[in-house]
């Protein structure tokens, strides 16, 4: 139906009509400077020419324990990254070597304690990996006073609360979110260093680090414009470029691809059924009540014109709250959003029924998502505020339901372009530095947000948008630099501060 009144359309347009037609596509404009005058020169809008995205789904979307991708997933990355990195070193510099310490910049400084990321740093030393770590353990690791240790070549080492040093808040590295891990002599003189980057969603880099030994993507694309172009081209459809570029990045076939996005999809539907049938106080320093079991229960007898969104708020309470509980989780583009997109794979497969094959499709297309606001702006609140990550959520997630059910490439980026435009200026404030508020109902709220969008993206007419997605991600990233510090995740600045009584 839609597609028919594209084509109606495209043929009485004028100048575009040959393009149109030819390509099957809309393509990105501005709107002509003489509407409004010229912007001025240094504020025009350039396309970002970063060159093609290398990022694989395995990077993008990672299972780990909550409750912040930035704050505990990257840590423990780190520190397992460090772990391995020392275990290498000549046996001369472990000999020397006493203790390991920890420096925590920015807001990994300012909210860590808040996100528990001393924990994930003391799990990763202690030899835990993000996706199969003991729960357990975790637990444990919040008391200050246990002691642990961890091995290397042989010689023991103090792992404990007493070697993380929360350090300045405020400082010149190239990322908000810095972490320094030195291994120490006996003199207290620095053996070996590395400087780490959290760089959102649990990813993370450090200071020199060579490029990944990757393969070339089959379609390189670093733009959505020049993804359609490549779909063009190629006359390939979404999902096939994405299943083709991420074999090729990660040097695998179909069959492992296809088990990657069926375990992200298994681990994000569980954290549903899990959050709805789970009630009690989360963890925490002040009282917060699960509520997602409730709204779940009471949208039964709920009105009609009530029940669809109490449904959806539900499930993506249930998956943040299980996040905010240290629950494993699906960075989605982050664990602070680990509830969004989960609200909306639930109701693609219990309420919409739709196929395994479908529900893969949309999740290429969330990744696409994904993988544009990554390369383009940031999904770190810590970087561009709550926008990177519950308004990349809800783009993802925009995406990931119009493609599943059956949306063209032009509809799908609407979807994911009116999600993200109507977060835009979307502080990063959480209470006391923890993921709890306002970060829990945040989900919800983008999942509604990211189910209008498709209902909104389905009955609009491709060649009459002037908003494309690579224009709203460059306006997210320039917004969030120009944010002041305050609100972006080092818990200073706006409900953080209001919230609390003096
Ligand atoms: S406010 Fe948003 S960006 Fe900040 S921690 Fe919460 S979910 Fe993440």
């Amino acid at each position: 139906m839609y597609r028919r009144t594209f084509l109606k359309i495209a043929m009485i347009s004028s100048a575009t009509v040959g393009s149109l037609l030819k390509s099957n596509f809309t393509f990105a404009k501005g709107i002509p400077s003489k509407v409004f005058g010229s912007i001025p020169k240094d504020k025009c809008y350039v396309a970002p020419a970063k060159g093609p995205i290398q990022t694989s789904l395995t990077d993008l979307f990672k299972v780990g324990p909550g409750p912040s991708s930035s704050h505990t997933i990257a840590p423990l990355r780190i520190s397992s990254d460090f772990l391995k990195t020392v275990g290498n070193l000549p046996k001369d510099v472990i000999d020397k070597s006493q203790s390991i310490e920890v420096r925590l910049f920015g807001s990994l400084s300012a909210t860590g304690k808040g996100h528990r990321t001393d924990r994930a740093i003391l799990a990763g030393l202690l030899g835990q990996k993000p996706e199969t770590c003991d729960t357990k353990l975790m637990d444990e690791l919040q008391d200050t006073t246990k002691k642990y240790t961890t091995t290397i070549q042989g010689k023991t080492f103090e792992v404990s609360h007493d070697i993380i040093v929360w350090d300045k808040i405020e400082h010149n590295y190239p990322f908000s979110n810095t972490m320094i891990m030195r291994l120490i002599g006996k003199n207290g003189e620095t053996l070996f260093e590395r400087e780490y980057y959290s760089t959102g969603g649990g990813f993370f880099q450090w200071k020199g680090q060579p490029a990944p030994d990757r393969g070339k993507p089959a379609y390189p694309f670093g733009t959505m414009m020049e993804f359609k172009r490549m779909a063009q081209e190629h006359k390939k459809s979404l999902h096939e470029i994405m299943m083709e570029n991420e074999k090729a990045i990660i040097k695998v076939g179909d069959k492992e691809v296809i088990a990657h996005l069926d375990s992200i999809l298994k681990t994000m539907e569980n954290s549903v059924i899990q959050g709805i049938t789970e009630e009690g106080l989360l963890p925490g320093p002040f009282e917060l009540y699960r509520k997602a079991k409730r709204i779940y229960e009471r949208s039964r007898k709920a009105r009609a014109t009530d029940r669809l969104m109490q449904q959806m708020s539900s499930y993506a309470l249930a998956g943040s709250e299980g996040n905010a509980a240290g629950r494993l989780s699906v960075t989605a583009p982050t664990l602070g959003s680990a509830g969004t997109m989960p609200a909306l794979v639930y109701m693609m497969k219990h309420h919409m029924k739709l196929s395994q094959d479908a529900m893969r499709k949309g999740l290429l297309a969330a990744g696409l998502v994904g993988f544009l606001c990554k390369h383009n702006a940031s999904v770190a609140g810590a970087d561009v505020g709550c926008q990177g990550e519950i308004g990349v959520a809800s783009s993802m997630a925009a995406a990931m339901i119009s493609y599943a059910t059956g949306a063209s490439l032009d509809v799908t980026e609407i979807a994911a372009t009116i999600a993200l435009e109507h977060h835009l200026g979307m502080s990063c404030d959480p209470v006391g530095g923890f993921v709890l508020i306002p970060c829990i109902e945040r989900n919800a709220f983008g999942a509604v947000k990211a189910y209008n969008a498709y209902l909104l993206a389905r009955n609009e007419i491709p060649s009459q948008r002037w908003e494309d997605l690579d224009r709203v991600i460059v306006a997210m990233y320039e917004t969030g630099l120009a944010m002041p510090t305050q609100f972006k995740e080092t818990g200073t600045g706006g409900l953080a501060v209001t919230m609390v009584d003096c």
